[in-house]
């Protein structure tokens, strides 16, 4: 008995961590803790290429915390998407994170929509999510901007700063993350985790290897010899703030 937990502890110290996460976005650091709230003591490092957290998709998306109205009710996307606006409002005011629940409107502006909107009426309501109908007076008394033929009012949807969550996630997940770690290779052994390096030819070993590179992932995928079936194509755009006219 005591050889045998001699050879775990000698197993356990060949890795250098037990859940070896690539990308520092907020599935990479989510993750992370996620881990290390499931089973304290899991040693977590994240490897990330840039210089800081959240560069890509997580700090440069729209913001919204979406309700989940859109989804099949019953389905995985439905229920977490459902939760998990709940728990990010949560999580944002446990520490002091930018973010508002404001309700959001989706608008009717031609009869054709119509009968999509009641549609997503009774889906919003299957899955649990206040969601008002509103006629076209209500509509501008909500937005006095915005007209249309009927809208649903959505409660639960909000706004928070991604970049400020995926950084905390981080922090309170106690992962060792490291900033510019490029992972360029990828050495994967059955029952022996993976050993990956990263471009400055550094080596790190973990028993379990999760790949929460975004955009990335299937290049990611193919380092690890896995054959993905498909091809991310990313493409630019461009947000644009909208200044009321001069009248
Ligand atoms: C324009 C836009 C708007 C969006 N708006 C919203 C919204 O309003 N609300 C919402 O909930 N979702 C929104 N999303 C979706 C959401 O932003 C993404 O689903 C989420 O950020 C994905 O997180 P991620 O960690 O998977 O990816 P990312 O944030 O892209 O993180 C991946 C990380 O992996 C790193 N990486 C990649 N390759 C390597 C490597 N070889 N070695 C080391 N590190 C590597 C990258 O540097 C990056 O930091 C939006 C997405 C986009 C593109």
């Amino acid at each position: 008995m005591h050889y045998r937990s001699r050879e775990v502890v000698q197993v356990r110290s060949a890795y250098d961590c037990d859940v070896l996460v690539i990308g520092g976005g907020i599935v990479g650091l989510s993750t992370a803790y996620a881990v290390t709230r499931a089973a304290p003591g899991t040693r977590v490092t994240v490897l990330e290429k840039e210089q800081g957290p959240a560069r890509h998709q997580t700090g440069r998306n729209s913001g919204v915390i979406h309700s989940g109205v859109y989804y099949r009710p019953g389905s995985l996307k439905a229920r977490y998407a459902v939760r998990g606006a709940a728990e990010m409002v949560k999580f944002c005011a446990e520490y002091d994170i930018p973010h508002a629940v404001t309700g959001k409107l989706i608008v009717a502006t031609e009869k054709a929509e119509l009968p999509r909107l009641h549609a997503l009426v009774q889906r919003g309501r299957e899955n649990g999510i206040p969601v008002r109908e509103l006629g076209p007076a209500q509509i501008i008394e909500a937005e006095p901007e915005v007209r249309g033929l009927a809208a649903i009012h959505v409660g639960t949807t909000g706004v928070c700063d991604y970049g400020a969550v995926a950084r905390q996630l981080g922090e309170a997940s106690g992962a060792d993350i490291r900033y510019g770690a490029d992972v360029v290779r990828i050495d994967r052994r059955p029952d022996l985790g993976a050993a990956v390096r990263t471009a400055d030819g550094t080596i790190v070993r973990g028993r379990v290897l999760v790949n929460c590179a975004g955009l990335h992932c299937d290049e990611t995928a193919r380092l690890a010899g896995d054959d993905p079936e498909m091809r991310i194509v990313p493409f630019r755009g461009e947000y644009f703030t909208l200044a009321r006219p001069e009248l």
